[in-house]
């Protein structure tokens, strides 16, 4: 540690939904100095605006597709930047997002490996892609379409989960890699296009909820704050644990079991209205988290209507005074 009493700790993707939470629990620790990275490309400086002032808090723009260097001794790195929407990850940006993931990958590890800090990876459950088993636990291999337009985010994850070994068995870094699952609450980006803001919001102004497809395919959704537990509590597992560890919510719902649930505590007037379902939309997920459970002693708290009435609460105050 820098001076015996402070840890430095690295945040990219330290703006999005996740790495904003993220800083503001861990900068609650006196211990803990924050230095945050982000391009802002999907995050926003407006997550992590009320920590500008504190001094143990720093915001660097910058892309973690470029390397960065630290003179001051760096001794933790949660690596979560990269855009996790499909509408964001996909299309114009499938190519950056596969840069994200690998060259991201691979400059924070080179930074992790000349401090000798600690290196939590961001994964996904994306690297389980239309699995054919459920619940998804940790060995199970995955069945990605290798090139198809998720392709970029999961298997430029998967890529990045094998040079985090990869380090850890040629260097001995310490390495920490979670996989991920839905995951929703506030500080989310209202146009992110992701199933539980799109239907909240669309709620919220009155509109029909868009489900993709017919809505049987389910999803189970993880409270932010739940999830900040974990990867804290991984971060300071044992050396030996690396992962990788599914982290999420075994509730599994139905997309449209969710809007449903939208409605009725928002407007049960409201309808839902079916679009075509995107390629390669996964039919389901659902974690096992016996691992998570038995090495971090972990399981989530947050019920999913618990946790909707206060990710509806934290849009009525973000939106609402944008309304047409
Ligand atoms: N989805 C939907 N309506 C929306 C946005 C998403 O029905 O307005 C569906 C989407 O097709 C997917 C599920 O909800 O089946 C979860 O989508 P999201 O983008 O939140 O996450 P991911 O697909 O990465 O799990």
């Amino acid at each position: 540690m820098s001076n015996g009493i402070r840890k430095r700790i690295i945040i990219t993707g330290g703006t999005g939904f996740i790495g904003s939470n993220l800083c503001k629990r861990l900068i609650q620790d006196e211990q803990n100095e924050i230095i945050c990275i982000d391009n802002n490309y999907t995050g926003s400086l407006s997550n992590v605006f009320e920590l500008l002032e504190n001094p143990r808090f720093r915001f660097i723009e910058h892309d973690i597709i470029n390397p960065i260097f630290f003179e001051e001794k760096i001794d933790e790195i949660y690596n979560l930047a990269c855009p996790a929407s499909p509408p964001a990850y996909q299309g114009e940006k499938a190519i950056f997002t596969t840069k994200t993931c690998v060259l991201g990958a691979l400059n924070m590890l080179e930074l992790a490996r000349k401090h000798n800090a600690k290196i939590l990876q961001s994964s996904t459950s994306e690297v389980y892609g239309e699995p054919q088993q459920t619940p998804q636990n940790e060995n199970y291999r995955g069945n990605v379409n290798p090139i198809g337009i998720r392709a970029c985010y999961d298997e430029g994850k998967r890529c990045a989960e094998s040079l985090f070994f990869d380090y850890n068995r040629l260097y001995n870094l310490k390495i920490k890699v979670v996989r991920i699952f839905n995951t929703y609450g506030p500080l989310m980006d209202p146009k992110d296009g992701r199933v539980v803001s799109n239907f909240i919001c669309q709620a919220l102004k009155g509109e029909d909820l868009t489900i993709y497809g017919d809505g049987t395919q389910t999803r189970s959704f993880c409270y932010i704050d739940d999830l900040i537990d974990v990867l804290i509590k991984m971060m300071n597992s044992e050396d030996s644990f690396l992962g990788p560890v599914n982290t999420g919510n075994p509730d599994e719902f139905t997309i449209k079991q969710l809007a449903e649930l939208v409605i009725s505590k928002v407007n049960p007037t409201l309808k839902v209205v079916y679009k075509p379902l995107p390629s390669d939309d996964p039919t389901q997920r659902c974690p096992d988290i016996n691992l998570a459970k038995t090495k971090l002693n972990w399981e989530p708290k947050v019920k999913l209507s618990d946790g909707l009435d206060k990710t509806i609460e934290y849009f009525v105050g973000k939106i609402m005074g944008n309304l047409e």
